[in-house]
């Protein structure tokens, strides 16, 4: 068996080497030099979009997925009378558009914030009466790690946030004063076998995952979080992996996006889980029996963003999982994370401080 992957970052990294230990080749297709997952299989160095190339891996491949959300989906249509294309691009077309997505969650009774579709400048001053103030404005398509959107506090605001997203299609949606945010991470093989692992409770800083700790929470929220995503992933008829991201508020959990691909908030699984998210999202596209999610301890993950500092390279490695994706530093960019899996919540969180103030975090 042999596997086409769209996209060689971190992600395709750790999908290749999970699909080492199932004795599954892969091949990737990517535009950058060196991408991190060229140690893990041969990478066809062309654009996400160049039809030949796809052409080429759909015939050298027995399934095709990918690792980033950014494919056109035109350009995997075509691919789809060769071999099986998962997740289906139906759905990678719902998460490309911020709009599509949020009637997929309304048409799936999904909670999530009141919003409205902006094209115009009276458009997002309607917005603001009838959701009211604060809300966020955002752009509906390529906006990732909290790039392409604002925040609107002010009337004043409206006309600053139009000049600067406004030659983009937008959405704007209410502001949510949430309790905290977590994800839920499930998966689907084509027999329609579905498993999911406990929800994760993730932080940002600056609109990019910092940290994650998992299982998150109260055993309610998690059958919440349970029937929305297998709301999802059976409307879509989907295979692979979905982390659907949700906010907490109270006792009620609301849709915030979801991404048709591994999660950087499910790296824990790595370790903390018996069977990892890559290895999952590859037994599913390969038609195998999904692996167990059980985690046997409390898992944490910290991401290490714009530089591996030597105190986190010193830190012991039994207790401290260091992924170094191989990439050049630079500012904002992800480098790697380190793991931890503790037999309390208490001590996992103790070891995640360590991590912090390796980090010069404390
Ligand atoms: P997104 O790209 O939509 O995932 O947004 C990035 C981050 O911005 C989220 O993880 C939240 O921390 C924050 N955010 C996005 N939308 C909202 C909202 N409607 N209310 C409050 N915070 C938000």
């Amino acid at each position: 068996m042999r596997i086409g992957i769209i996209g060689a970052g971190q992600l395709g990294q750790m999908l290749g080497f999970a699909a080492e230990e199932l004795d599954i080749e892969c091949r990737f297709l990517d535009p950058s030099d060196s991408p991190p997952a060229s140690q893990a299989g041969q990478v066809m160095q062309r654009a996400f979009d160049d039809a030949d190339a796809l052409a080429a891996l759909a015939r050298d491949c027995d399934v095709i997925t990918y690792e980033f959300e950014n494919v056109p989906v035109d350009s995997l249509l075509p691919l789809c009378g060769q071999v099986p294309v998962y997740p289906p691009p139906d759905a990678l077309r719902h998460a490309q558009d911020r709009l599509v997505e949020k009637r997929l969650f309304d048409t799936l009774g999904i909670p999530l914030p009141a919003y409205r579709q902006v094209d115009s400048e009276q458009d997002l001053l309607s917005a603001a009466d009838e959701i009211g103030l604060p809300l966020v404005l955002k752009t509906r398509r390529f906006g990732y790690d909290g790039k392409g959107q604002l925040v609107i506090r002010g009337r004043d605001d409206v006309v600053r946030a139009w000049e600067s997203l406004g030659d983009a299609p937008l959405i704007a949606e209410a502001w949510v004063d949430f309790d905290y945010e977590v994800s839920a991470i499930g998966a689907r093989n084509p027999a329609g076998d579905t498993v999911m692992y406990p929800l994760t409770r993730n932080e940002h800083a600056d609109g990019i995952l910092r940290e994650s700790r998992a299982p998150a929470i109260e055993a309610s929220l998690e059958d919440i979080a349970e029937g929305y995503m297998a709301a999802m992933l059976s409307h879509l008829d989907y295979v692979g992996v979905l982390a659907l991201e949700l906010f907490v508020c109270g006792d009620r959990l609301l849709a915030n996006e979801f991404a048709p691909r591994v999660h950087n908030s499910g790296h824990w699984t790595i370790e903390g889980a018996e069977t990892s998210q890559f290895s999952n999202h590859i037994r599913a596209v390969a038609g195998r029996h999904l692996g167990s999610t059980d985690c046997p301890g409390h898992a944490g993950m910290e991401n290490l963003i714009g530089s591996i500092p030597d105190a986190i390279r010193e830190l012991p490695a039994a207790d401290y999982h260091l992924h170094d994706y191989g990439k050049s530093p630079r500012p904002g960019r992800k480098l790697g994370h380190v793991t931890v899996v503790a037999a309390s919540a208490t001590e996992r969180d103790r070891q995640l401080n360590v991590i912090a103030m390796a980090l010069g975090e404390m």
